[in-house]
């Protein structure tokens, strides 16, 4: 069998390319692991930018987000039992859009598989990629009705396969350098079967640790809790995580927190990475197959559309024009937007752990870092200019 393009995954990033390459008149085959009922439903990100959501929408991709998000333009600091509204709409005209991840992974299977008649394969197993550094690639997997090993031939392989997928391996070791960061925090990932507490996202600087509040919709509100890494999530029992959440967001003049059962309790390991170059031959990396930024400043999925854009744009424009241009300048232009989301969330970090790292040096710089938003109308102009990733860096 053969395509021209093979995606492997369906997230955010996999899905895009293939809804492009469809409009675009290429033909692909989009290989997933998991079945289609626990990628619809599985809830990670939530806060979709501006820029983005206008990318989605120009490729006809954002009907029911735009009917559906909610709108913010500001986003609350609470530290030392004050609240402090940060009105970055008011500064920048842009906004984010809450939309919860699984909502539009819906909206994209259906849009390149029921409408744009795209080929999913779910519950592939064992996906291995050959000969990207020849001019004839494959990818071969393990069906789940037969149990047999399936070849697929194609002209480029688009490695969208998250954090824990296999495409990167395909590039050899001495052509990559992998840089890691590691926050040295845990973050107790919650959500709750709860309305929201706030009109908007609120982060919780307490000498107890980080605590962070983000709408997903009316019905389910996501919550963060710093903890130590690699702690277990048997370890927050309802009440504790409830106990800790007002004790870490309580503020003068703070709604109290609409408590919820939780539906979901774990423990993310705070750490980056980044792969470069995102492109060996004919394999591209595209989201967090490519890089990783723990939810800090909540900009993985952003860049993963913005790695999806540039692709399928790249992919059209080679396989039906022949014009080569995009797809070679593709790796270095979604790095530089890469290594500005990076930086930001290593300064949003030490904002939110600053205050509760027992260092009091730490502690003084975070909060010079917070008073500057507040009083300095440059300090706050270039601080939603990075929220809101409006900075044009390709
Ligand atoms: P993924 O969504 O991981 O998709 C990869 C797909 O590939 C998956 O469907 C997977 O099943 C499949 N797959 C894996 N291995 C294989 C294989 N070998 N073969 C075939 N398929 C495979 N980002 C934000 O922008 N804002 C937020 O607020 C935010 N909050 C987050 C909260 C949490 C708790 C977490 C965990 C993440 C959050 N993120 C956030 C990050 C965001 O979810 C990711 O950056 C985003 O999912 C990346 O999309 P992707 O398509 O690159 O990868």
């Amino acid at each position: 069998q053969r395509f021209p393009v093979v995606v492997v995954g369906a997230g955010p990033a996999g899905l895009t390319v293939g809804c492009i390459l469809r409009a675009g008149g290429v033909d692909c085959l989009v290989l997933e692991t998991e079945s289609r009922e626990v990628i619809e439903h599985r809830p990670r990100a939530g806060v979709v930018e501006e820029w983005a959501v206008r990318g989605l929408e120009r490729r006809g991709l954002a009907r029911n987000l735009l009917e559906r998000a909610q709108v913010h333009g500001e986003c609350e600091f609470r530290f030392a039992g004050e609240r402090y509204r940060f009105r970055y709409a008011e500064l920048s005209g842009r906004h984010h859009f809450i939309y919860p991840q699984q909502f539009l992974v819906t909206d994209l299977v259906r849009e390149y598989a029921d409408v744009r008649g795209g080929e999913i394969r779910f519950g592939v197993r064992d996906v291995r990629v050959h000969g990207v550094d020849s001019g004839r690639p494959s990818v071969s997997y393990v069906s789940p009705g037969s149990g047999e090993r399936r070849v697929v031939e194609c002209d480029f392989v688009a490695g969208c396969d998250g954090a824990r997928g296999v495409t990167r391996t395909a590039m050899p070791p001495e052509r990559v350098r992998v840089s890691r960061y590691d926050y040295g925090v845990g973050w107790l990932a919650l959500l709750a079967e709860a309305p929201p507490s706030c009109d908007c996202v609120v982060f919780g600087m307490h000498p107890r640790g980080f605590a962070g509040h983000m709408a997903r919709s009316p019905e389910v509100t996501r919550y963060y809790l710093q903890c130590p890494p690699g702690d277990a999530p048997e370890n927050w029992p309802h009440e504790r995580v409830w106990a800790e959440l007002r004790e870490r967001l309580g503020a003068a003049g703070a709604q109290p927190l609409t408590e919820g059962r939780l539906i979901e309790r774990r423990v993310l390991d705070m750490h980056n990475y980044v792969v470069e170059p995102m492109a060996f031959g004919r394999l591209f990396l595209a989201g967090d197959a490519a890089h990783l930024t723990a939810p800090v400043a909540a900009k993985g999925m952003n860049l993963a559309l913005h790695d999806a854009f540039l692709l399928g744009d790249g992919l059209v424009a080679r396989l039906t024009e022949g014009d080569d241009g995009a797809l070679a300048g593709y790796s270095a232009r979604c790095l530089a937007r890469v290594w500005d989301y990076q930086e930001f969330s290593q300064w949003l970090s030490e904002v939110y752990h600053g205050t509760a790292s027992g260092d009091p040096y730490r502690a003084g710089t975070a909060l010079a870092r917070l008073r500057r938003l507040f009083d300095s109308p440059v300090a706050a102009a270039a601080f939603a200019e990075q929220y809101l990733g409006t900075r044009t860096t390709g």
